[in-house]
């Protein structure tokens, strides 16, 4: 891109060159994150969308066109030096070129998108940053000089400066993940498989061992989290939605046998709590009293249908699996997921496995500290369901 203030055009867009010669330790498919103002343009064609001009100020401005930023420099040079902004430009259709508002402009409007274009000026002459034609741009042998990030720290549509935030722009590059897409095959293709469990094997190419070992990973760690969410849907629904059936029943005095027979420790659990809340508010028992509290409370939350996260990992004072966990095992998965850590008991040649009595669905209480890691990996995993974003705005 070769800038250009002196005459009408700015520049005109043109496909990066791929950079053969870098191939193959400078990755000709580099990410648009990676990339830099001299070598990456970014126009942003307005359609109906308003401009807000991004807050920072220089002076009393009162023109939104005078509103400027900082954009995020490469190491080793300094912020002050330039000034960023999003200038009123054209983006001819046809040849690429970017300019300002032109007798070409004015002539043929069909053939131009108005918009904002993105441009960092030096501050001491005022001269764009990547023009090719400004001595000082370039280095002893006539090329460019990188100086900032391509991807502009303030959104021309908001304003939103994210600068410091972790993305440093709000325009992202997209693409879909590799392993993603491979897991999604992968799993798509064993469905089409005999039901035969035996029968099922799918092999996976990869014609890089780097990639191989990528996908290999990918894979697993792709299932895991695919598993925990059925698994957490399926625990929530069994668990707290009939739950609130129960009591719904009970409290209703309709007939329960059909719970009692098909969903015995939950209509247990449910029976014993509406007792206990019946408890008399003072009775000169102070157990008695607290149990009264406990139930009230625990009927409150499967009546609002809360479950505590905490509780779905971790039991108190029992070596009962909590219930992510019992699901997990009984599918023959490591509940705290595949990470390297957690596959073998710490300073023993035990696997995983040995922390649990399968038939019992129970904890061995082997290693405590252990069983919490595991427990922890359940959590995080958890915690990036929730919180992870699926796509990356
Ligand atoms: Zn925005």
């Amino acid at each position: 891109m070769a800038g250009d203030l002196g005459t009408a055009v700015y520049c005109e867009l043109l496909p990066i060159s791929p950079n053969i010669e870098g191939i193959p330790e400078k990755t000709p498919a580099k990410l648009v994150e990676k990339r830099t103002y001299q070598e990456y343009g970014i126009f942003w064609p307005q359609g109906d969308q308003e401009f807000t001009p991004h807050d920072r100020t220089r002076g009393e401005w009162t023109v939104p066109m005078d509103a400027w930023w900082r954009q995020s420099t490469l190491e080793g040079v300094n912020l002050t030096d330039y000034t960023a902004q999003w200038t009123e430009a054209y983006l001819n259709k046809y040849s690429g070129d970017v300019a300002p508002y032109n007798l070409d402009v004015e002539d043929k409007p069909e053939n131009w998108i108005s918009g904002y274009f993105f441009r960092v000026l030096r501050d001491l002459d005022h001269s764009d940053v990547a023009d090719s034609r400004m001595q000082a741009n370039l280095d002893d042998f006539g090329n460019l000089v990188d100086t900032h990030k391509a991807l502009p720290c303030t959104c021309p549509g908001c304003g939103v400066n994210e600068q410091y935030r972790a993305k440093g722009s709000s325009i992202r590059g997209f693409r879909t993940g590799f392993a993603k897409t491979t897991q999604l095959f992968a799993k798509e293709l064993v469905y089409q498989l005999p039901d035969n469990a035996k029968q099922r094997k799918l092999v996976v190419f990869s014609d890089s061992r780097e990639d191989a070992a990528q996908i290999a990973n990918g894979i697993e760690r792709n299932h895991f989290t695919d598993l925990l969410r059925e698994i957490l849907i399926s625990e929530l629904h069994n668990n707290m939605l009939i739950k609130a059936k129960i009591v719904a029943v009970l409290e209703n005095g309709e007939d329960a046998n059909e719970f009692e027979q098909l969903h015995a420790s939950q209509f247990y659990e449910v029976q014993e709590a509406i007792e206990d809340s019946k408890i008399n508010v003072n009775d000169p028992n102070p157990r008695k009293r607290q149990r009264r509290e406990k139930s009230v409370q625990s009927i409150a939350k499967i009546k609002n249908r809360i479950v505590r996260v905490n509780d779905l990992v971790h039991l108190l004072n029992t070596h009962e699996c909590a219930p992510l966990i019992r699901s997990f095992i009984q599918l023959g998965v490591n509940p705290g997921g595949p990470s390297i850590h957690l596959q073998n008991i710490p300073r023993s040649n035990n696997p995983w496995f040995s922390m649990f009595d399968f038939e019992g669905q129970s904890w061995t209480n082997d290693n405590v500290e252990f069983q919490d890691e595991i427990k922890r990996g359940t959590f995080v995993q958890l915690a990036a369901c929730f919180w992870e974003p699926i796509l990356f705005p």
